[in-house]
């Protein structure tokens, strides 16, 4: 997933939301050329997400990221999951936290 930056709108690498995206997960580069995907640099995670990766509670997230595509689910689901298998298995860190502090 790419580096965020002011110019554009940030979005959750897990479920899309674009809002809260208060967290960044760093993650070694990877990619599956066969299936035609990858992924380059730390993973943002919105406040939701970033609550249920700490709590390895994928299928919650699953839920949320397949609100709106219900349709196309069946197809990409199993490239999504493989997606976030990797992700566990590349990640290298703790998140940080990247949005505003409300306190
Ligand atoms: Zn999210």
């Amino acid at each position: 997933m790419s580096e965020s930056n002011p110019t554009t709108v940030a979005v959750c690498d897990f479920c899309s939301a674009t809002e809260s995206i208060n967290w960044r997960y760093p993650c070694k580069d990877f990619d599956d050329k066969s299936a035609g995907w990858g992924s380059a640099g730390g993973w943002a995670a919105c406040e939701s997400c970033h609550h249920s990766i700490e709590n390895g509670m994928w299928a919650t997230i699953e839920r949320r990221a397949k609100r709106g595509r219900e349709a196309v689910w069946p197809l990409i689901a199993p490239s999504i999951r493989t997606m976030w298998a990797e992700f566990r298995r590349n990640r290298t860190g703790p998140a940080h936290f990247t949005g505003r502090e409300t306190r």
